[in-house]
């Protein structure tokens, strides 16, 4: 936590940008994010158009096998979010509400349900490719938009607990995984920089939990697994990754059995936008007030 977080927060707060929900990381959205967000949506669009991906949209909840399957639970268990729900009888319910009133711990009794909360959009989208059957020759290409999940508490505006990631998943020969990525990790800088917004492009790693965690991330490090477009919104000494542009290897193929036309295990890469962290890196450099934004960014986002 630093205190110029503290500050961009309270003058979000302040404008009507984002609105208090009482949990940190939480918030409503003011109309004006909410058209920031939807015309960078568009702009992505643009940029993305000619490769005609197949657009899937999911809820933000998805299936807690599926999920399980997935492996999340091994690497990230302390972001995860899990939804529960009251399943028991007229005495136990008697009991949760009692408890409630008391300002006692009333989720005792709560059971897992089979859903759990989206942690990066592009996950509840492997087992549904899996199940088509092999890809075809030119593998596949998928534009996703979800509201995600990670409990990370934070007074950091830019981090926080909900929020959506707009995300193109390629799935195919490593080749092809490949050049999807680089392509991306062009257009991304390009696209960020025709925003006006200062951009530095760096290898990154994922938060793996714990002693074992380490090696994960060095091997993902030394592997240039994961790259991040870092723009600074609350510091200029530690920027906020706004886009992440990652290659799975053939973790996800092997995971849920995707396979390419030559009968090998599929590779997949992902590149994620954080749309809330984009529209605050926009706030953050133009100015709270988008009607005084510089001339060449209103005409990219609203064409006037
Ligand atoms: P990741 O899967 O961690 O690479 O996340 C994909 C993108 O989602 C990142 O590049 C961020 O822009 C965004 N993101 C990740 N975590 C958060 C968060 N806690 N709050 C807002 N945006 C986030
Ligand atoms: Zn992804």
């Amino acid at each position: 936590m630093t205190t110029s977080q503290a500050a961009f927060l309270k003058q979000l707060l302040e404008h009507g940008i984002l609105i208090d929900m009482g949990v940190d990381g939480l918030y409503g959205r003011s109309g004006v994010f909410e058209d920031v967000v939807e015309r960078f949506s568009i702009l992505v669009a643009g940029f993305g158009r000619d490769d005609k991906a197949e657009v899937i949209r999911f809820p933000p909840g998805m299936s807690r096998g599926q999920f399980e399957s997935s492996g999340y639970m091994k690497s990230f268990p302390q972001l995860a979010g899990t939804v529960h729900s009251f399943s028991g009888n007229d005495h136990q319910h008697a009991d949760l509400i009692a408890n409630i009133e008391a300002g006692k711990d009333w989720t005792d009794g709560q059971k897992a349900t089979d859903v759990v909360l989206t942690p990066a959009a592009c996950y509840p989208l492997y087992p549904v490719i899996a199940k088509r059957g092999i890809l075809p020759q030119q593998g596949g290409l998928f534009d996703l938009h979800s509201y995600c999940f990670r409990h990370e508490p934070s007074i950091d505006p830019a981090r926080m607990q909900m929020f959506r990631m707009r995300e193109y998943v390629r799935i195919g020969t490593p080749e092809q995984v490949l050049d999807f990525r680089q392509s991306w990790l062009e257009r991304g800088e390009q696209l960020m920089r025709s925003l006006g917004v200062p951009v530095v492009l760096d290898v990154a790693n994922d938060p793996f939990f714990g002693r074992a965690g380490k090696l994960l991330s060095n091997n993902q490090r030394d592997q240039k697994l994961k790259f991040e477009l870092l723009i600074p919104i609350t510091s200029e000494e530690n920027p906020t990754a706004c886009l992440s542009f990652n290659y799975h290897q053939d973790h996800f193929g092997t995971k849920w059995g995707l396979c390419t036309c030559a009968d090998t295990v599929a590779h997949t890469a992902c590149v994620g936008f954080g749309m809330e962290r984009v529209a605050l890196a926009l706030f953050k450099h133009h100015g709270l007030d988008v009607t005084t934004w510089p001339r060449p960014v209103r005409k990219l986002l609203w064409g006037d």
